[in-house]
């Protein structure tokens, strides 16, 4: 099982993303398990305070590094007492004289940002051998730089694109990692096939019925050697297209 740990605050943006659909069925066969933490949890003032102006001066606000190295820490080392049975239902017995990185999670922590390394396919693939991945969600104009410098395993992007926040870019995280994990997906085949599992491949066009549509008054047709039944020709033409 691969845990998300999810830290934002907007933990609420998370509740249809983890019970609709595929991410919800693999969370039920307990494939994966998702845990939206809100960063408020762990300040220490009465108003919660996440955020404060940028050193140097500047519009809008970041997002602190106190309260983000306490959440990592405490996520990190929670699950770590989950999983090893100090505490909790999870009773697996081991010598309580070891020391954590004995333990031998594999946990990574990815704080998100537009300048950070692009995530792509061989990213996705890597984290889903984890036991656990740590996600830290910016907002506003960002994130204390320490975090990415001292916290983070790993600062990335999902695009060259400015967003509110890190939680979609987790979202798409959770989804391409997900779904490389042992029995989210039904058919081992067709992620096994799929665009990027030979490194920069894509994968050829699909079709589905009906056969022909009219779109701006013009009939558009599928290609006529996937309805022809012969294999051969049909593997040779979807090689042909895949880039
Ligand atoms: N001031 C930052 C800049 O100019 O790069 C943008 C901050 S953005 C409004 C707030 C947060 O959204 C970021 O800290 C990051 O966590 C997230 N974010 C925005 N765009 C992103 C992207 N393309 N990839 C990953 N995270 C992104």
């Amino acid at each position: 099982m691969t845990r998300f740990d999810i830290i934002t605050i907007f933990p609420n943006l998370f509740d249809s993303f983890k019970n609709e659909a595929l991410i919800a069925r693999a969370q039920k066969k307990r494939i994966i398990k998702i845990n939206a933490h809100n960063l408020r949890k762990w300040t220490e003032d009465k108003h919660k305070t996440v955020d404060d102006k940028p050193y140097g001066g500047g519009v809008g606000m970041v997002l602190k590094l106190e309260p983000i190295m306490k959440a990592v820490e405490a996520i990190k080392e929670g699950y770590r007492l989950q999983v090893t049975g100090y505490r909790g239902k999870n009773k697996k017995k081991l010598d309580p004289n070891l020391k954590p990185d004995t333990w031998n999670l594999k946990t990574r922590t990815i704080v998100f940002s537009p300048k950070g390394k692009k995530f792509n396919q061989q990213m996705a693939r890597r984290w889903s051998k984890l036991d656990q991945l740590v996600l830290i969600c910016g907002r506003y104009e960002g994130i204390d730089e320490r975090a990415a410098k001292y916290i983070a395993d790993e600062e990335v992007s999902i695009g060259d694109y400015v967003l509110f926040g890190g939680e979609v870019p987790a979202m798409v995280v959770m989804e391409a990692v997900a779904r490389l994990i042992p029995g989210a997906v039904q058919k081992k085949e067709s992620i096994e096939k799929e665009s990027f599992t030979i490194a920069k491949e894509l994968e050829h066009p699909q079709y589905t019925r009906p056969e022909i549509v009219e779109i701006n008054g013009k009939k558009r047709k599928v290609p006529k050697v996937l309805l022809s039944g012969n294999h051969k020709k049909i593997e040779e033409w979807r090689k042909q297209k895949t880039n």
